[in-house]
């Protein structure tokens, strides 16, 4: 039997809440419920941003723990949309779980080391988890993965934002619940804002329960779990880089400090950006561009600086308790409070984030002044969320601009929560709370989808020899084949590796031993620019050599692109070309490789990436890593579409 109170006690000695609320106790009795059943069934939790839905997600690895009873699960598998996000709540599990016993907690995507999925506690991205599901693994442990996986309890958390034109990832899911279910394993689904057609093809061919059984069951206020949403304005006729440059916008930023702006897409957050840099009246205003086109380090550091000034109190860096609100001082990356800025600091007299629905992935900010173009409902809940975030706070506002055009959202979708925030919703009130209370906002979002159309998927493309691969996934029976073809999205994802136009890049040269088809690197390290690279890759051909980049170097400059941005006419877009001598264009392609260090003469483990270096008429633009020209990417703004 499960005893609530034994987590609950622990939880509340530590810290970590002061009780359980209503709906998480029910979330945790019913997935152990569920779990424990021999009749296997899944369970969605449908609750509010804000709710502490990770906690439902961690409690029964917790109970286990501190119950000392391993009868249901040896350990808990975390699936979530985005790298970002996994970061996160890697770092919320390990510091609650590194109290109760639980050391042994990975972070698994596309960028930390996937070939081990081992662990307690696995929190991987979905493309990651479907990689090592289906047995696409670069290891010679094929079963490992399934084995995690099959002994574990399974959460997919944030579900909502895996969202494509087939519902392919959906599809995914299905399959994976319909095998893993099967199989006893106990699964939980969480979600605060996903669509009812979403819901549907997940659980199509399991038996499901949900918390609340009913959504109207959930009587709790808004103000018990979020900060209040005072105002909601629509600006007809208005687009953003209009509504940037306005008297209005300026007369707002003398009450609010901390202002979110978000665009639908990369080039309209980038203008809108860079029209507030160059505007003298915000010189003292910390201004911050946020997209998904940026290198990770760079992206790193700008979540960092944000997470920390956006919010209602600040934490300043002098080893004492003080908190603070804005206006604050800066002294190089330490945030100093009004009351230990003893010397001449930078002032920041507020902050505004331009960002695009990147931050809708579990940033953790607060603003009190949200600027959003208008995008599908869903979309605009989970820009609400950012607003007047925690609870004590009272003055969250937001004006919705009109958006340019529907992109990068089905048309369907904006035009129909366009029409229903202008002509259904007449008061302030009424569409705050359209944006905040999950009944409202869960009827918000099937009016938006109503009429909505998914697409087929194509017979014969990957997409559907992945799914019934899924479907017919055997234990003992490797079909090589298949796997290979295994796809997490429809579109591809292309890696950019971005150096800065005039960084000096630390490379090796290595030498391939004709028989054993591996290199022998040099320990001399050349420092070049990436344009010198490829010139010097495309010398060192002629004598059978080739240039290694270290790992770290490549993934702090790395980030990735859907293939589909790269076709233009069918020809690999000019970002991933390089010009030699005029006559020859070439793609640098990143592969990593197994090398022997020369010193050592001991194989180590594939930490470099060889370059490669492909003519354009051959270059077939494939999944992979590639070098970024750096003449198209920019320091500040990340990598824009030129026009
Ligand atoms: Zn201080």
């Amino acid at each position: 039997m499960l005893d609530l109170s034994l987590i609950e006690k622990e939880y509340q000695k530590l810290g970590f809440i002061e009780e359980l609320r209503f709906f998480q106790k029910e979330a945790i009795k019913r997935l152990f419920e569920c779990a424990q059943s021999t009749r296997p069934r899944s369970l969605l939790v449908r609750l509010p941003t804000g709710y502490g839905k990770t906690l439902i997600g961690e409690a029964l690895l917790a109970y286990e723990s501190i119950a000392g009873d391993w009868s249901i699960a040896r350990g808990l598998t975390y699936v979530l949309p985005t790298r970002a996000i996994t970061h996160d709540v890697r770092i919320r599990l390990e510091k609650h779980f590194c109290n109760i016993g639980i050391k042994d907690i990975k972070e698994l995507h596309g960028e930390s080391d996937t070939s081990d999925f081992y662990a307690d506690v696995s929190v991987a991205t979905f493309d990651t988890f479907i990689c090592a599901y289906a047995r696409k693994t670069f290891d010679y442990h094929l079963e490992k993965p399934a084995g995690v996986i099959a002994t574990s309890y399974l959460v997919f958390d944030e579900a909502h934002m895996l969202q494509d034109k087939y519902l392919y990832s959906h599809n995914l899911m299905s399959k994976i619940l319909a095998s893993c279910s099967e199989a006893g394993v106990p699964i939980l689904v969480m979600t605060a804002t996903m669509p009812k057609q979403f819901e549907e093809t997940i659980f199509e061919s399991v038996e499901k329960e949900s918390v609340p059984d009913n959504i109207y069951d959930f009587k709790e206020s808004v103000k018990s779990y979020r900060g209040l949403i005072e105002r909601v304005d629509i600006k007809k006729d208005m687009k953003l880089l209009e509504y940037v440059k306005s008297s209005e916008f300026k007369n707002e930023l003398k009450q609010k400090r901390r202002v979110l702006i978000v665009a639908n897409t990369v080039e309209r957050a980038a203008e809108a950006y860079k029209k507030l840099q160059s505007d003298q009246e915000l010189a003292n205003w910390e201004i911050v561009l946020i997209h998904s086109r940026l290198r990770l380090d760079d992206r790193n550091h700008r979540e960092k600086l944000v997470r920390r000034l956006m919010q209602p109190q600040i934490k300043c860096d002098c080893n004492t308790n003080h908190e603070d609100s804005l206006p604050l001082y800066l002294d190089g990356d330490k945030i100093i409070c009004k009351n230990c800025a003893t010397k001449k600091l930078r002032e920041v007299s507020g902050i505004i984030i331009v960002a695009t629905q990147t931050v809708e992935a579990g940033l953790d900010v607060s603003c009190e002044l949200l600027i959003t173009e208008c995008a599908p409902a869903d979309a605009l809940i989970q820009r609400a969320g950012r607003c007047s975030r925690r609870p004590n706070e009272e003055n969250g506002e937001c004006v919705i601009v009109q958006p340019v055009d529907e992109k990068p959202y089905p048309k369907i979708l904006v035009q129909n929560s366009w029409n229903y925030l202008l002509n259904e919703l007449k008061s302030e009130e009424e569409r705050a709370i359209h944006l905040t209370s999950l009944v409202h906002s869960y009827e918000f979002i099937n009016k938006a989808y109503k009429g909505f159309e998914v697409k087929r998927i194509p017979e014969i493309s990957e997409l559907s020899i992945t799914l019934r691969y899924l479907e017919a996934i055997y234990p003992f029976v490797v079909d090589h084949s298949a796997i290979s073809k295994v796809k997490a999205r429809p579109s591809a994802p292309i890696f950019l590796f971005a150096p800065l136009k005039d960084e000096k890049i630390p490379v090796l040269i290595g030498l391939l031993k004709e028989k054993k088809q591996r290199y022998i690197l040099e320990k001399r390290v050349l420092e070049l620019t990436a344009h010198e690279l490829v010139a010097k890759a495309r010398e060192l051909n002629e004598e059978n050599k080739s240039l290694f980049v270290d790992k770290n170097t490549v993934r702090k400059r790395l980030f990735t692109i859907e293939k589909a941005y790269l076709s233009i006419k069918k020809e690999p877009c000019n970002i991933l070309l390089f010009d030699l001598n005029r006559t020859e264009k070439v793609v640098a392609k990143l592969n990593y490789t197994r090398i022997t260090m020369q010193d050592t003469s001991i194989e180590e483990k594939a930490q470099y990436y060889r370059i490669n270096l492909h003519r354009l008429k051959e270059a077939k633009i494939e999944e992979g890593t590639y070098m970024l020209n750096p003449d198209f990417y920019d320091e500040k703004c990340g990598l824009v579409r030129v026009k």
